[in-house]
């Protein structure tokens, strides 16, 4: 419980900090608003758990994706909102084993496929996310501990993050460039990397 509050914070002071980089990232490819809306989302959601302490963390972490639809205009919002809400149903205890979160990283990334109905490779946050939900489970399922599963998990965020440069989007509003949409990297690729970097981070300081 107090890895999720403490992973969310470290999320949120992440965001604050690269808030300027991911909107110029969608300067590049979108509407210029990205850092801008996750700013927006993780502010509300700081300000929403404070003070709120359920039992589980599943509770707070579908509290997160609530706040994060009704905050956020942009196309990230409700896709992040999706992906905690999915992931906070599926934990029902007061901690979770690096196994449990697997489970609940791989129904979060459900839920942003079943909204944003995107695929790997169409150059979206899947491209981050989905890499190191598969680099998190394959740590889990060998025993690793949650700071090892992290860390890689981390790493392959920012991997696929570098990959969706060379990609053209099929999703979201970098499609309607088409080709032009070619060498720049997805903002959503790039939040949902620091959204694992954050999860390292924390892990690694408790
Ligand atoms: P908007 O596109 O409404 O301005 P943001 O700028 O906040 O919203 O977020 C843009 C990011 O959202 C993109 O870089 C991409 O990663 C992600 N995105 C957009 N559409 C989809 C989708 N259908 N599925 C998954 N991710 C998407
Ligand atoms: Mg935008």
């Amino acid at each position: 419980m107090d890895l999720a509050r403490a992973w969310v914070q470290a999320i949120a002071a992440a965001v604050d900090q690269h808030k300027d980089h991911l909107t110029q990232l969608d300067s590049a490819i979108g509407d210029a608003d990205h850092g801008v809306n996750m700013h927006r989302g993780f502010s509300a959601v700081t300000a929403a758990l404070d003070g709120y302490d359920p039992d589980t963390v599943g509770a707070l972490l579908v509290k997160v994706g609530t706040t994060l639809i009704s905050s956020v205009g942009g196309a990230s919002g409700p896709l992040y909102g999706a992906a905690f809400r999915a992931a906070g149903k599926a934990l029902d205890a007061p901690k979770a084993t690096p196994q449990e979160l697997a489970a609940a990283l791989a129904a979060g990334l459900d839920g942003i496929r079943k909204l944003g109905a995107a695929s790997p490779g169409d150059k979206t946050m899947i491209d981050a996310y989905a890499p190191a939900l598969a680099a998190f489970q394959q740590q889990a399922d060998s025993g690793a501990d949650l700071t090892t599963a992290a860390l890689a998990a981390a790493q392959a965020a920012e991997d696929g993050l570098r990959a969706t440069a060379p990609l053209q989007a099929r999703k979201g509003r970098a499609s309607y460039l088409g080709a032009r949409s070619i060498g720049h990297p997805d903002p959503g690729a790039a939040s949902a990397a620091l959204v694992f970097r954050a999860l390292a981070d924390t892990a690694a300081t408790r």
